[in-house]
């Protein structure tokens, strides 16, 4: 069975890998593997956020994913390191309505068995010394974060130990059951996984509405550094009824993010962006100015029309979708790669992935 995966961001390179493990013989299509949203993404794992309050379907494959993880960054660094933390993950309250907002996530954590600690504002600052004085905080503490870059890295180098194919080119069309690239060439396959990100429906080839339109939803988020690393854990801190990711790397970066913005294809950084996160950042962490500037960078999260995954076949025989991560790609890799290798393999569906098939009235309608 050859097996082609157009797009080697975070999703087609952890679709690669686990197929690659499984015996499938997988060619990766990609201009620039892992250049895109994964290359930019914080990478942060947090047990949950507010939108699966009242998404039962998304707060499985969540939670799927998340106990996929240990294994999947184990197994992964037998191959290269993977940039995994999972030493807690805090939110910090800085106003009233933010420690209501704990109230609620904790008892909703409670609920799924996500083990919590409740922390008064001593302990919170204890363990951010850099944070301001807050009004309480929930550690998650088997929860953390993933060095994006690092784990892309990891990814490519474990396809190709396997006998894996990257292909540097940009796929056009499908033909049949070939992938035509940019310089004509073709590559045939049996079964085809298009995780192209935002990209994915611009491929041609396939019959109107096979490939619902991945709308790109921009993130533009900063990179800063210092010795020691200003913060010692992955941290949400809530505040004027949003909340800000502040993910720190054991090498001292500290990234910060993220905004959302609907520009369409736009992944210029902008001053406005940036001064905006800085400002956000300074409210909570007075000594953010002084740390070094990294870098700024935007990417386009890929969301599905109605901005849930779409992972599993097309109504077209042998093309499958991986896709539509929105802003939990790097969260969703594992479970969605298992999910698509049991495809592939024609094993047992993973129960978790199946609400999120490409082929759910909501992605039929849209793409009609
Ligand atoms: P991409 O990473 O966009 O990869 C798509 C790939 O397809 C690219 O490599 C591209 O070169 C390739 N491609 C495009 N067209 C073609 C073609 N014609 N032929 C071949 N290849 C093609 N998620 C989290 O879980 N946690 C976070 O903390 C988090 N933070 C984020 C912060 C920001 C600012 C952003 C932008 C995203 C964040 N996300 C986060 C979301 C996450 O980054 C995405 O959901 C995830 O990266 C999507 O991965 P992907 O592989 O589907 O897409």
């Amino acid at each position: 069975m050859r097996t082609v995966v157009v797009g080697g961001g975070v999703i087609g390179l952890a679709v690669a890998w686990r197929a690659l493990r499984k015996g499938v013989a997988v060619t990766v299509i990609d201009p620039a593997p892992a250049s895109k949203a994964s290359h930019v993404s914080g990478g942060m794992l947090p047990p949950a956020n507010e939108q699966l309050f009242d998404q039962d379907d998304l707060r499985a494959l969540c939670l799927a994913s998340r106990s996929l993880y240990p294994s999947f960054i184990e197994e992964l660094e037998e191959f290269a390191p993977a940039g995994y933390r999972r030493d807690g993950v805090l939110d910090a309250a800085f106003d009233e309505d933010a420690l209501l907002s704990l109230d609620h996530m904790e008892s909703f954590l409670d609920g799924l068995g996500v083990r919590t600690q409740r922390l008064t504002p001593a302990e919170v600052g204890e363990l951010q010394p850099a944070f301001i004085p807050a009004l309480g905080g929930l550690l998650a503490p088997d929860d953390g974060a993933v060095d994006p870059r690092v784990l892309n890295a990891a990814l490519c180098t474990a396809v190709e130990a396997l006998g894996g194919t990257l292909v540097r080119r940009a796929a056009v069309r499908v033909n049949d059951h070939a992938v035509v690239l940019d310089n004509g060439d073709t590559v045939p396959f049996d079964r085809l996984v298009l995780a192209a990100g935002c990209w994915t429906h611009e491929i041609e080839g396939l019959p109107p509405g096979a490939v619902p339109e991945i709308r790109p939803v921009k993130g533009q988020l900063l990179r800063l550094h210092s010795d020691p690393p200003l913060l010692r854990v992955t941290a949400r801190a809530l505040i004027k009824g949003r909340s800000l990711y502040l993910v720190p790397r054991l090498d001292g970066e500290l990234v910060i993010g993220a905004t959302y913005e609907e520009r369409g294809y736009d992944e210029t950084v902008t001053a406005e962006g940036t001064h905006s996160l800085l400002g956000r950042a300074a409210e909570v962490m007075p000594g953010v100015g002084a740390l070094r500037f990294a870098e700024v960078s935007a990417g386009l999260r890929p969301g599905s029309p109605d901005d849930l995954p779409l992972i599993g076949p097309t109504a077209v025989p042998d093309v499958y979708l991986a896709s539509g991560h929105f802003r939990m790609g790097v969260q969703l890799a594992p479970v969605t790669a298992e999910a698509m290798v049991a495809h592939l393999t024609d094993a047992e569906p993973v129960a978790a992935a199946a609400p999120f098939t490409p082929l759910r009235p909501a992605v039929l309608a849209a793409a009609a």
